[in-house]
């Protein structure tokens, strides 16, 4: 059974947003034309409290109940089974959508019959790493949609070092 795991599209993360993904906005169209062919949507969203000390290392960006942090407005969630909330705590990054507080995202994945995970949104080298780095070590077969990802790129090379470090874990790559 297929799962697809979608990565905080989310307005801080759009241009125009506080922490904007070049392009991150062009994964909506894309995602929206895919959504039927999986049994099961998840849809992670950062979801930041006011302070924490990721905001030491990032402008201060999906901050929860802010129109920020709100999905993008054309992304599809009638189609989303679950919503999962995730870098809520004040500690951590929160990257991962296998880091949650609010549930076991893998034993529940588990629980609904899901084998295979395909990952997209953003970014690529930091939530959606995080997130298909995680599946994998939870024993899915792990893909990420690489037409449905965009990265930041902040050192140049970031993201293509993403995709061949996610490669060598054994994340497989399609295109949507
Ligand atoms: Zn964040």
């Amino acid at each position: 059974m297929k799962a697809l795991l979608i990565i905080d599209v989310q307005n801080d993360f759009c241009p125009g947003g506080a922490l904007p993904v070049p392009e991150g906005d062009q994964v909506v169209p894309v995602i929206n034309g895919i959504l039927d062919r999986f049994d099961l949507v998840v849809a992670t969203r950062d979801w930041h409290p006011e302070q924490t000390v990721h905001f030491e290392k990032w402008p201060v960006h999906c901050v929860r109940n802010t129109p920020g942090a709100a999905f993008h407005p054309d992304l599809d969630i009638s189609k989303v089974d679950k919503i999962v909330s995730k870098g809520t705590g004040n500690k951590d990054d929160g990257y991962s959508a296998f880091e949650t507080e609010e549930l076991d995202l893998a034993a529940w994945l588990r629980e609904q019959g899901v084998d295979e995970v395909y990952v997209c949104g953003l970014a690529t080298e930091y939530c959606v790493k995080a997130s298909a780095l995680d599946a994998v070590r939870h024993g899915f077969r792990t893909f990420v949609i690489t037409d449905a990802v965009r990265g930041i790129d902040v050192h140049p090379g970031d993201i293509d070092r993403a995709m061949e470090e996610m490669k060598k874990a054994g994340v497989e790559m399609v295109k949507s």
